[in-house]
């Protein structure tokens, strides 16, 4: 199923991301976290791409391994380290079992590596054109509520950001914000470009405090002084840090949904149990309709 069909119900869907093992011992663990994940009945699951692009099999591998569960893959692509044909080659393969729903991204370049040259695809709208050529894919696209960290301003981020849809992105997921004040607000400036494709928010359950650390290093997403306090009490002691991050998501999500934003994405990145906490959370709101 496309995932563009399957969000624009009023329904709320939930969705949860994966990432793919590093080496083929790993291989079966990551398959058995596919397995407890896709018994939570998420809308759908995502597989994140190495940003290297050196082991493309194993994300479509766990692509194949989530579809075989019943449930719809998205399968992560980048293309700033990869050259064009590379891309096609690993476009065919998705083609060839099944996997038809893609998130497009430029990916990023190691430090003090240049733009390697007119054989890669420069901007994650190339990389949309070029899917959408080659065969019949739903194409998801990157957006950050913040503005990407390399934009020279929120207000030219969007304007690229509306260059992905008119690449033909079918939807959008956003980078993770811990202020939901903060998607609002580019909620109703994408729309004040013209951006009208559905756009899920990227919601990251933090239940350890070196997680903040590493979302600091990833991502430019400002942290609430609420949240601050909350790491500050309970970040020395895992288990009632775990409680609480488990706690803040859940609030986060209610408010979402609670103001019309129906499509929800856990970064739950391999850990099944926070899903399950999260989803036990939330119950019944996670089976109604809200127009
Ligand atoms: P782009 O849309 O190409 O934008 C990159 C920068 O270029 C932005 O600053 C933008 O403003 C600017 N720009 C865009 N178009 C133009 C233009 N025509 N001219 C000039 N400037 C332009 N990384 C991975 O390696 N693997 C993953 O699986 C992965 N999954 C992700 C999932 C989500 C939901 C998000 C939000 C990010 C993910 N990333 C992943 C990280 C992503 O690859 C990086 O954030 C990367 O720096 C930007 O990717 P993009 O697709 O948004 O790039």
């Amino acid at each position: 199923m496309r995932i563009s069909e399957l969000i624009s119900t009023s329904k709320v869907h939930m969705s949860c991301e994966i990432f793919p093992p590093k080496v083929f011992e790993k291989v079966e663990e990551a398959k058995s976290v596919v397995g407890e994940i896709c018994k939570l009945h998420p809308s759908y699951v995502s597989v994140t791409y190495g940003a290297t692009g050196k082991t493309p099999h194993f994300t479509q591998e766990m692509s194949e391994c989530i579809q075989d569960c019943g449930v719809v893959a998205l399968n992560h692509l980048t293309c700033i380290n990869d050259t064009k044909s590379k891309v096609q080659v690993v476009l065919d393969n998705l083609k060839k079992v099944g996997v038809n729903n893609i998130l497009a991204l430029r990916g990023d370049l190691p430090e003090g590596v240049d733009f390697p040259g007119e054989d890669h695809f420069r901007y994650a709208s190339e990389l949309i054109e070029a899917i959408k050529l080659r065969g019949d894919f739903c194409v998801g696209a990157a957006c950050y509520p913040e503005g990407h960290p390399e934009a020279p301003s929120r207000d030219q981020d969007l304007i690229y950001l509306r260059m992905k849809q008119d690449a033909g992105a079918d939807f959008m997921t956003t980078q993770m914000f811990f202020d939901n004040n903060i998607l609002y607000q580019f909620l109703y400036r994408a729309l004040q470009k013209g951006i009208t494709i559905p756009v899920t928010a990227g919601v990251m359950p933090v239940t350890n405090a070196n997680q903040i650390r590493r979302i600091n290093s990833l991502s430019s997403a400002s942290i609430p002084q609420r949240f601050m306090s909350i790491l500050d009490r309970f970040g020395s002691d895992p288990e009632s840090m775990k409680k609480a991050g488990i706690a803040y998501a859940t609030d986060q999500i209610i408010d979402l949904i609670a103001n019309g934003v129906n499509n929800i994405h856990l970064y739950t990145m391999n850990k099944p149990d926070i899903a399950k906490a999260i989803i036990d959370n939330l119950g019944c709101i996670l089976d109604t309709s809200y127009e």
